[in-house]
């Protein structure tokens, strides 16, 4: 399989909507182009992934033989990882460094999972109870941990590779049959994992691919009455939109990992050139377009404006360019859409008087390339660049005089997935941990990751979790079982 390969495979996708063109983020060029799969290929995804969630093809094998094709999985994406790569970069503007480091996080989800196929145990007890008859019985009870049938995978375009890993190895550990969606901006890399799952021996109709739009082909699924659990990654709009379906529709359990607005704390006890560096990673990787992204830099005053200007020296050593380019570090927003968003947020900035330290505008050139961006003076109770996600290299920096201050601005914010702390005084790293209203606290480190430790929202930043035990719970329902002895 190749990269050219697949640009031709999908526009044989079946669909019956609009056809929708996938454009190179990179140098705004069409590169292919497939139709929308709509609801008629989702009615036929849904009835062959719960003909064989019916037939046990797959929830009933034995569990060493599913993790053995788990390692299998991931044994052919390290071996397809250059087209993967390839693709990552071709489709979302990733430089190519990062994809093949994401390529390889990907295939670590598989091999993480396949251990857990083997140890998805319930509990046993044996009881002596009244229960509610007031007769006194013996009893034996234990609990079944149980797939649910079909499930819906629904996630966005700023890691495709990482997001598709990320839901389908639980999923298929778990025993489930899946609807897959990836975004309709960044589709291609969903062709080759179809041929990766063939090869390694997923049953047909275990895992089925629709390609399409959110409003169309992803509403769908989720309104689907034989669908029963939808994982979703991607807005809080969406999110929200995906709880209203599932009230409207079946009840379908629901995880969500939605937006966030993460802020960074950087204390000046801290060591401030590492803040600083991580700090401008954690906020500028991938143009901002990840969910963790430290978008509110709040810094102790004594050390404001040595980190604003730290900052503004790293965001302007950033490379900026397309995947192929030597020397890029960061690449493009994903779409012309996305970059229109962006810049409006900038134009918002500069009515109401904020100060661009660095940044403030697009490259001169083609491509939906958006200079690192560094701003102050920003009134926090108003300003829609401190309150808002953007999704884009621009990170908000406002100063603090004390602890207390920094975890109010902190958790002034409606979302709640990441928060990190730069601190060197211990005891005030964990108070502040404990304090901060986010699903991940990270403390003198930023974008660090796991495939063991749970990861989820607090606040509108989601429902439930992904990755680690937790992860895995979530595609499984609790059945209890009392027998008379
Ligand atoms: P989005 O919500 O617009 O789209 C995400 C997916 O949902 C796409 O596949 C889209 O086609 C589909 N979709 C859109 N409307 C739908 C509908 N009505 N019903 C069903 N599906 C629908 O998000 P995006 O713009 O692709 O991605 C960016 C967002 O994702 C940001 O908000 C970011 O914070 C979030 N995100 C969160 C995490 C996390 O783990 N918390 C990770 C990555 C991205």
């Amino acid at each position: 399989m190749s990269v050219q390969s697949v640009l031709e495979e999908i526009r044989e996708r079946p669909g019956s909507g609009e056809v929708i063109p996938i454009i190179d983020p990179a140098t705004e060029e069409q590169i292919t182009e497939f139709t929308d799969g709509g609801a008629e290929a989702v009615d036929a995804a849904v009835a062959r992934a719960k003909a064989t969630a019916d037939s046990g093809v797959w929830k009933d094998l034995a569990a060493s033989k599913k993790a053995k094709i788990l390692w299998r999985i991931a044994d052919l994406i390290d071996e397809n990882a250059a087209v993967l790569a390839g693709l990552e970069s071709l489709n979302a503007g990733i430089p190519e460094f990062q994809a093949q480091t994401i390529v390889e996080v990907g295939s670590e989800w598989f091999r993480y999972y396949a251990g857990w196929c083997t140890k998805l145990d319930g509990i046993a007890h044996d009881v002596a109870t009244t229960g509610l008859t007031g007769v006194e019985s013996r009893l034996h009870a234990y609990s079944l941990k149980e797939p649910y049938g079909v499930v819906g995978l629904i996630f966005p375009w700023n890691g495709p590779v990482f997001n598709y890993c990320a839901k389908l190895a639980p999923a298929l550990a778990a025993g489930c049959s899946s609807i897959v969606k990836p975004a309709e901006e960044t589709p291609l890399s969903a062709l080759v994992f179809d041929r990766i799952l063939a090869e390694a021996g997923i049953p047909d109709g275990v895992v089925n691919l629709v390609t399409g739009y959110g409003h169309t082909t992803g509403a769908a699924i989720t309104a689907h009455p034989d669908v029963e659990k939808v994982a979703f990654t991607g807005s809080t709009e969406v999110g929200r939109a995906i709880v209203h379906a599932s009230a409207d529709s079946n009840l379908n359990k629901i995880t969500l990992e939605l937006g966030g607005k993460s802020p960074v704390l950087i204390f000046d006890d801290a060591d401030i050139d590492t803040a600083i560096m991580y700090a401008g990673i954690g906020t500028f990787v991938h143009s901002g377009q990840a969910c963790v992204c430290g978008s509110r830099i709040l810094v102790q005053r004594s050390v404001f404006d040595r980190v604003v200007a730290g900052l503004a020296q790293f965001g302007d050593s950033l490379q900026l360019g397309g995947p192929k380019d030597e020397g890029s570090m960061i690449g493009p927003l994903i779409s012309k859409k996305q970059l229109n968003r962006v810049l409006g947020f900038l134009d918002d900035g500069k009515s109401d008087g904020v100060e661009y330290v660095t940044g403030g505008q697009r490259l001169d050139r083609p491509g939906y390339f958006v200079r690192p961006t560094v701003v102050t003076n920003v009134d926090p109770a108003t300003s829609r660049l401190f309150k808002e996600e953007i999704f884009g290299p621009v990170v908000t920096v406002l100063p603090f005089d004390t602890e207390e201050e920094a975890v109010a601005l902190a958790n002034d914010s409606t979302y709640g997935l990441a928060a990190t702390v730069y601190t060197k005084d211990l005891g005030r790293a964990h108070r502040v941990a404990k304090r901060l209203q986010a699903g991940t606290v990270s403390l003198n480190c930023q974008l660090v990751f796991d495939h063991s430790m749970p990861f989820g929202g607090y606040k509108q930043s989601g429902w439930g979790f992904e990755s680690g035990r937790a992860g895995i719970e979530t595609y499984l329902q609790t059945k209890f079982v009392w027998a008379q002895m």
